[in-house]
C-alpha cells in the first residue's frame, strides 16, 4: 500500500485522486498484514483497491464528483466496499469521474478533468475515467467503476486496461449514488481479465439491502480461465460497423477477431438492428430516471444548502442551482421533460418498449452465438476539450456501449492494441445474462 501511496502522490497532475488519506490506508494494510500473519487470509487479502467517488464509504468523503456532495461523509459503506473490505482489500482512497456518472470523458468532473496517462492531452474516457486512469497509471491494480450506458468500457477502452460490467443485477446497488436505477451496474478496471474474475469473487453476491439484486448463490468467476476458445462461437453485429466507426479502431478489432478465429472460435456474422436505436432510448429511459433519484439533493437531508436563501422554495432552488453543474441539469431538464403529462406516452413508454425489443434481440443473437464482439467505441480517446461543448457528439460514444446496458447483459472492454496517435483501443465482448465466467475465460485466453 505504501508503494501505491508513493506513485499516487508522484503522479497528482493525472487528477485521478479525490480523497487520500494515508492513515485510514495503512491502518487497513496493518489490519490484512496481521490477518495473512495468522495464516487467515484469502487470496485478495492486503491488495489495494481504489474507489470510484460514486460508491459511498465511511472512511473517505463520497462527493459523486459533484459540489454538491463537496466533502460529504457518508455513516456507512456501499456494499461492494464493505465486500471487499471484508476480503482484506486496502483502500487506497476515491477516484474521479464524471459529475453523478454523467458522462464519457470525465470533463463533468467538478473537481477537474482526468488526464490520460498514455497521452495526457487526452482524455481518459468517462464516465469511470478516474478508474481507467488509476489503473493504467498502476496508482492500484484494481480500481471499482460503474457503468450505465458504458462508464466501465469506454473509459476502459480509452486507457488501455481491462474493464468489466457484471449482469445488471449481480452487484449489489447499495451505496452506490444512483443514476440511473435500471441500468446502473458496478464493476471493476484491472489489468486483466483474470484480476476481474478473481476480484468478482468477493464482490458479487446477493444483497437484501438492495431489492434488484438477483438472489443467487456466489459463483466462482475464475473457473472458465483454461477453457480453450476453440469452437467458441462469436457473432459479429454488421450494425457495429457501420458509418462513424473510425478506420484505426476497425482494423484493431478485425485484427483482433481474426485472432480468435486462429485460435479456434468461429465467427459468425449477426445482426442487432433496433439496437442501432440504443442513444435516444438510453437517453430517455437514462435521464428520467436521474431526474427521479437527483429529486433527493433538495439542501434538506445532505449536500449542499444554499446560504442565499430566504423561504422553502428558494432554497431549494438555489442550493440546486449551485450544487449541481451543467450535465446534470440537463438530464434533469431531459428527464422531467419525457415523463411530463402529455409527453410520457410519446417519450417515455416508446422508449421502454424499444429497450424490450433490444432486450429480445440480444436473446435471438444468443441463439445463434456464445459471445458477441465488436468496437467499445467509434473512436480512441479524443482530446481533453474537443467534444465538451457539443453534448450530442459526446452522447455518440456511447453507440456500441448502450444497448448492452439496455439489455442488462454483461459486457467487457479488453485492450487490443493501438489506434491513431498511439492510443489504445478496445474490443468489446458480450455475454448472455450470466455469462459472465465464459467473457471472462475468452478474454485471458485472448490475454
Ligand atoms: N456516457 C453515458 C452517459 O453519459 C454513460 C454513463 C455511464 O455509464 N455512467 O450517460
Amino acid at each position: 500500500a505504501r508503494l501505491y501511496l508513493d506513485r499516487i502522490d508522484a503522479n497528482r497532475d493525472l487528477n485521478v485522486f479525490l480523497d487520500v488519506r494515508p492513515e485510514v490506508t495503512l491502518k487497513q494494510a496493518a489490519a490484512a498484514d496481521a490477518l495473512i500473519a495468522a495464516g487467515n487470509a484469502g487470496p485478495l487479502a492486503g491488495i489495494p483497491i481504489a474507489h470510484k467517488d460514486i460508491f459511498v464509504t465511511r472512511d473517505f468523503a463520497s462527493t459523486a464528483a459533484s459540489k454538491m456532495l463537496e466533502g460529504y461523509m457518508s455513516p456507512f459503506d456501499a456494499t461492494v466496499v464493505e465486500q471487499l473490505a471484508a476480503a482484506g482489500m486496502v483502500t487506497l482512497g476515491k477516484i474521479n469521474c464524471d459529475e453523478f456518472a454523467m458522462g464519457s470523458s470525465n470533463e463533468n468532473s467538478a473537481y477537474g478533468p482526468t488526464l490520460n496517462p498514455w497521452d495526457k492531452k487526452a482524455v481518459p474516457g468517462g464516465s469511470s475515467g478516474g478508474s481507467s486512469a488509476c489503473v493504467a497509471a498502476r496508482l492500484a491494480p484494481v480500481a471499482s467503476a460503474t457503468d450505465t450506458g458504458g462508464s466501465i468500457r469506454e473509459p476502459a477502452s480509452f486507457a488501455g486496461v481491462t474493464g468489466v460490467k457484471p449482469t445488471y443485477g449481480r452487484p449489489s446497488r447499495w451505496g452506490m449514488i444512483a443514476f440511473a436505477s435500471s441500468l446502473d451496474t458496478a464493476g471493476l478496471m484491472t489489468a486483466t481479465a483474470e484480476d476481474a474474475a478473481l476480484v468478482f469473487n468477493a464482490m458479487l453476491g446477493h444483497d437484501p439491502k438492495d431489492s434488484t439484486s438477483l438472489d443467487r448463490p456466489r459463483e466462482d468467476y475464475t473457473r472458465a480461465l483454461a477453457n480453450p476458445v476453440k469452437g467458441l462461437r462469436i457473432g459479429v453485429p454488421k450494425e457495429f460497423f457501420g458509418e462513424g466507426l473510425s478506420p484505426d479502431v476497425e482494423a484493431r478489432v478485425r485484427e483482433a477477431l481474426k485472432q480468435y478465429e486462429a485460435l479456434g472460435a468461429e465467427l459468425v456474422e449477426i445482426s442487432l438492428p433496433v439496437s442501432a436505436l440504443g442513444i435516444p432510448v438510453y437517453y430517455v429511459v437514462s435521464s428520467a430516471e436521474a431526474s427521479s433519484n437527483l429529486s433527493r439533493f433538495d439542501g434538506v437531508r445532505y449536500g449542499h444548502r444554499s446560504a442565499k436563501a430566504g423561504d422553502l422554495l428558494e432554497m431549494y432552488k438555489a442550493s440546486r442551482s449551485e450544487g449541481f453543474g451543467a450535465e446534470p441539469k440537463r438530464r434533469i431538464m431531459i428527464g422531467t421533460y419525457v415523463l411530463s403529462h402529455g409527453y410520457y406516452d410519446a417519450y417515455y413508454i416508446k422508449a421502454q418498449q424499444v429497450r424490450r425489443l433490444i432486450a429480445d434481440e440480444f436473446q435471438r443473437a444468443f441463439t445463434q452465438c456464445d459471445l458477441i464482439a465488436g468496437p467499445v467505441a467509434p473512436t480512441v480517446a479524443f482530446d481533453i476539450g474537443a467534444k465538451s461543448s457539443d453534448p450530442v457528439a459526446m452522447y455518440k460514444s456511447d453507440l456500441y456501449t448502450v444497448p448492452g446496458s439496455l439489455a442488462g447483459v454483461p459486457s467487457m472492454s479488453l485492450p487490443v492494441g493501438f489506434g491513431d496517435g498511439g492510443r489504445p483501443v478496445g474490443l468489446q465482448l458480450i455475454a448472455n445474462h450470466l455469462d459472465e465466467a465464459r467473457m471472462l475465460g475468452a478474454a485471458h485466453q485472448f490475454q
